[in-house]
């Protein structure tokens, strides 16, 4: 099958040449000829497949006729994280070359003024993380009622990051009549209420399926290992698996940024990645990645998020995630568009649970690896009750939020303050836009007095100084005063 035969435009097809594509991926061969029709798009997709060109370049023939209006965009695509979004934007750039479209990106972290000038010129194409719109849409700045066609990306993470109120609100002051492209790479019963109240008879296309998820092209790797030889063991693995280039996940902010600095004392090339960073110092260390001037980039996931990298060829999870599809999500970013990948993951021995949860969506066990020098451990089996409530940290916590009925917006958690505590009501809190509450403290669904010890004792010692000789608990050295005997009563 060439581009050629879905029903694209001499002037997309120039541009997709320029690229160097050769053959539509299977996505883009059954979503193209769909939304060229206009009709409405069900997308089970992960990243990797090429499923951002399959809604922007028959976008950009749909678009081309026809021109916007001041502060009336005509199409709008949102998507979870600022990273996303530029990387959309981006792909317009590449694939619009040879159309005369406009485009505005409204995500946090920049200026606002710019972004308003831009939608006074008017746009054809909008791309935007669901808080910035809200503001804008809130200060008068930008009307909804001539959007054509939405898109929405990674409809999963969007309720991982809490954005869903957000995104009902943006889409009920749309247009009943549009098109509606609506992406996801799993499809949890919540994306499915969201799909079936959004869209009208969407041609449902999946590339995936769920219960085989994984990039086929990722070979998977697992070390269980004890939580104190975890750095000890990434280097190791750095050097006997020849690594050259990484993206390294971990689940805490604080975690990428001890990571990041013990790796560099040990003489990597490594920068750090996360929500804290303001957006140009992240979008510079993503360029610098890009470039191949850092070989290893310690990441949080929602800075990682949808991060589209050519020919990226490894993956490590420093942590096991502790949502399984969080799992999925990080190790597509290696094994893309069909070439190979590997993805390394560093488990502890409690790490049980979570990590049967991810082979279960795997279907498949993960092939363990046995370090050089260093001794592996088994995973810990646990009982009925503990693995219940380590279930909840392994990705279940959604169906509860869905019973519960009592997610608060990213917006609202924003305005109670980030360290607002409302236990009753949510266990997710975040502070700005695309900040992913999954980072940092919150990334657990368990709150603080719930957390695990194990857990506190670890995070207090990184902060030490030497992240490498950090104390990690008592362990041997017991106080004389809990050695003397108990006095006779
Ligand atoms: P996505 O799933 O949209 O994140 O795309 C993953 C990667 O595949 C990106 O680097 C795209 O540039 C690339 N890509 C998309 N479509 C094709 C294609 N038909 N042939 C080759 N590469 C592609």
């Amino acid at each position: 099958m060439s581009f050629s035969n879905l029903g694209l435009s001499p002037e997309v097809l120039k541009a997709i040449e320029d690229a160097g594509y050769v053959e539509p991926t299977p996505i883009q061969q059954e979503a193209i000829p769909y939304v060229l029709m206009t009709r409405d798009v069900l997308g089970c997709a992960q990243t990797g497949t090429g499923k951002t060109a399959s809604f922007t370049l028959p976008m950009i023939d749909i678009l081309s006729s026809g021109r916007a209006k001041a502060r009336m965009p005509r199409s709008l695509i949102l998507t979870p994280t600022r990273e996303l979004a530029t990387q959309i934007a981006e792909n317009f750039e590449i694939y619009g070359k040879y159309n005369k479209l406009t485009m505005a990106l409204l995500i946090g972290g920049v200026s606002m003024e710019e972004q308003t000038k831009k939608l006074d010129r008017g746009v054809d194409v909008l791309i935007a993380t669901p808080g910035r719109l809200l503001d804008h849409f809130e200060r008068g700045r930008i009307l909804l009622n001539d959007i054509k066609v939405l898109v929405i990306d990674e409809a999963d993470r969007m309720l991982d990051m809490g954005f869903i109120p957000d995104v009902e609100k943006i889409v009920s002051r749309l247009p009943k009549i549009r098109q509606t492209l609506f992406f996801s790479a799993t499809m949890p019963p919540e994306i499915r209420r969201l799909s079936d109240a959004f869209l009208m008879n969407p041609k449902e296309v999946t590339v995936a399926p769920q219960s085989r998820p994984a990039a086929e092209t990722v070979t998977q790797m697992l070390t269980v290992i004890n939580p104190r030889e975890k750095r000890e063991a990434l280097r190791r693995i750095i050097k006997q698996e020849h690594v050259e280039t990484a993206i390294i996940f971990c689940n805490r902010k604080r975690d990428v940024d001890i990571l990041d600095k013990s790796l560099r004392k040990h003489g990597f090339n490594a920068a750090g990645l996360h929500g804290d960073m303001d957006q140009a110092s992240r979008s510079e260390t993503l360029e610098r990645f890009k470039d191949r001037k850092i070989n290893f980039l310690v990441a949080s996931d929602v800075a990682a998020r949808g991060i589209d990298i050519d020919d990226l060829p490894v993956v490590f999870n420093f942590d096991v995630p502790l949502h399984s599809e969080d799992y999925i999500h990080r190790i597509g970013r290696t094994g893309r568009a069909g070439r190979e990948g590997r993805a390394f993951s560093l488990a502890s021995p409690a790490d049980g649970v979570l990590v049967q949860a991810i082979e279960s969506l795997l279907g498949n066990p993960i092939q363990r690896l046995e370090i050089e020098g260093l001794n592996t451990q088994p995973l810990e089996q646990t009982d009925d009750k503990s693995s219940n409530r380590t279930r909840r940290r392994a990705g279940h916590s959604r169906n509860q939020k869905k019973a519960t009925g009592k997610v608060q917006s990213g917006r609202k958690q924003e305005q109670n303050g980030p360290n607002s505590r409302n236990p009753g009501k949510s266990r997710r809190v975040h502070s700005s836009d695309d900040k992913n509450p999954n980072e940092g403290e919150s990334k657990s669904p368990w709150r603080d007095e719930e957390r695990p010890r194990r857990r506190r004792k670890r995070s207090r010692g990184e902060n030490d100084k030497d992240p490498e000789n950090a104390v990690v608990g008592m362990g041997d050295h017991m106080p004389d005063f809990l050695k003397k005997p108990a006095r006779p009563q």
